[in-house]
């Protein structure tokens, strides 16, 4: 086999054996792989740090098409320091990244998923508002899960007028001339789906200037995790785990304390 140079995500890494590891890495060349680590376990291992879960490296390794791959050096890109440190943006993190590695499919080229994934950690890593990441990834990875929904023209008639509200029924926005059309239409305010439509058509790189208020914000997680629920349904341990945290601190008051350190 011959060896070739890759950037990569690592996505989770496991013990295998009683010594070795396999490590799951989204490569930006050749979709996720998981790869075979002789002696991962052992202390002082060369690619220790290298193989570390949510971690940007540059490797050199030997690729299989289906089957384990193998590393054989590496360098680190990034590791996210501020992830590391903030428990919250972590767990929002873990969170996307087993999103992505369920949403995209194994031993398969995604570039465009890649490349999401890698600047949705640099947002997170940049302390942008986690709520706001984490939607921009769930509304574009739903075209992964095989579901597309219509936020900016009504279902039934193409208005294209506000206030819409959401139906799960007709798998998008209605609107005011058609909200007796679904008697379930959730009860997410016209101004929260004015948001996600935004944000449907946002990228990460562009959310410095989107403002929102944090009772909008909760709505909008709100909506995303039925909307989730409804058409995805998956049941992911990360996201578990995100909802506890999240409780206990909300990132927006959190996030403005740490703003209103570093101005003063
Ligand atoms: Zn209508």
């Amino acid at each position: 086999m011959k060896n070739v140079s890759f950037e990569g995500i690592v996505l989770f890494k496991r013990p295998h054996r009683e010594k070795d590891s396999l490590v799951k890495i989204f490569t930006q060349a050749y979709g996720t792989k998981m790869f075979f680590v002789k002696g991962l376990q052992k202390p002082n291992h060369k690619l220790t740090s290298t193989t570390l879960p949510m971690t940007l490296n540059s490797y050199i390794g030997a690729i299989n098409e289906d089957g384990l791959s193998f590393l054989t050096e590496a360098t680190s890109l990034s590791i996210f320091r501020n992830l590391q440190e903030d428990f919250l943006a972590q767990a929002y993190a873990a969170y996307i990244i087993q999103l992505v590695d369920a949403a995209v499919e194994d031993n398969t080229p995604d570039p465009k998923s890649y490349d999401w994934l890698k600047v949705a950690l640099l947002a997170l890593d940049n302390q942008q508002v986690p709520e706001i990441v984490t939607t921009i990834m769930e509304l574009d990875l739903l075209a992964n899960f095989g579901v597309g929904l219509v936020w900016h023209r009504c279902r039934i008639c193409r208005n294209t007028q506000e206030p819409f509200k959401f139906s799960m029924r007709h798998q998008g926005v209605l609107c005011q001339n058609h909200w007796q059309e679904d008697p379930y239409l959730l009860p997410t305010s016209p101004r929260a789906i004015h948001i996600v439509k935004i944000l449907n058509q946002t990228s990460i790189n562009n959310i410095n200037q989107v403002n929102i208020s944090a009772t909008t914000l909760s709505e909008i997680r709100h909506l995303m995790e039925e909307i989730y629920k409804e058409f995805v349904g998956l049941n992911l341990k990360s996201y578990s785990y995100l909802k506890k945290m999240a409780n206990m601190e909300p990132s927006i008051t959190r996030l403005m304390k740490h703003r209103k350190q570093s101005d003063s």
